[in-house]
């Protein structure tokens, strides 16, 4: 796609308003390096039509569903809470600066069935200025609740439940100290940190809503069974394989 046409597709792109998420301009960023990909069993000879405002439409009712200060999310283990705590007020923090800590990207690239190429839903980084950014990829959301889970439209408790997991686990990427990080970081420790997230995402939010009888999506269970499989989750070679696979790293 010419930069013209990027160009033009970025002006179009008009979400609803919405002043506490503020998504009204979708930022590209060049670095991104952590991500948090949905195993996808798109059907071939499938595609799916959705316009931008559907995807952020989409995005904003989730970030509002899955708010954890809300009555219907009491549910939350501490940790999921606290995760998505910081996401919100994170965002509320910076948005006065302009800065957006969770932006919504409109993705439009397509593969020869019309579907998204990008395998990930969210990704975390900081940026240039050592500032938060969870990236949202619209069309992989649309692509998550329209295709591989069939709700026509809005969405259910599952999308809710893996929503706030997933941006729950981005936010785990972005602990520690901020600093900006290379584009070409080496593989190893781009997965040492992706094993650390998943380790403590399982232990601390998908084991508590699993022992609560909570809905849990299938690639979230079997994170947990495989680290029950080890004595020590923190010396668990079959996890760091489990962690591979879900990034196609195998
Ligand atoms: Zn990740």
């Amino acid at each position: 796609m010419g930069q013209a046409r990027r160009r033009r597709l970025r002006q179009k792109l008009q979400p609803p308003s919405r002043p506490l998420w503020g998504l009204r301009k979708i930022v590209l960023s060049l670095l991104m390096l952590a991500c948090l990909p949905i195993q996808s069993d798109q059907l071939p000879g499938t595609s799916l039509a959705f316009t931008e405002r559907e995807g952020l439409e989409l995005l904003n009712g989730l970030l509002d569903a899955v708010a954890p200060d809300a009555p219907q999310n009491a549910f939350m283990p501490p940790m999921l809470k606290e995760k998505l705590r910081w996401v919100y007020s994170t965002h509320a923090q910076y948005l006065p600066t302009g800065h957006k800590v969770v932006q919504a990207i409109g993705d439009y690239q397509r593969d020869e069935y019309g579907n998204p190429n990008r395998r990930t839903v969210m990704a975390a980084h900081f940026d240039e200025q050592a500032r938060p950014v969870i990236q949202i990829f619209l069309s992989r959301l649309a692509v998550l609740v329209r295709l591989q889970y069939r709700i026509k439209q809005g969405f259910d408790k599952r999308t809710e439940q893996v929503f706030a997991a997933t941006l729950a686990h981005e936010a785990i990427h972005l602990e520690g100290t901020p600093s900006p990080s290379p584009p070409d970081r080496p593989k190893a420790e781009f997965l040492a940190e992706e094993v650390r997230t998943w380790r403590k995402m399982t232990l601390g939010i998908i084991r508590p809503l699993r022992e609560s009888g909570q809905l849990v999506e299938i690639d979230f269970l079997q994170a947990d069974d495989v680290l029950k499989q080890c004595a020590d989750p923190y010396n668990c070679p079959q996890f760091e394989r489990f962690v591979r696979k879900q990034l196609g790293m195998e």
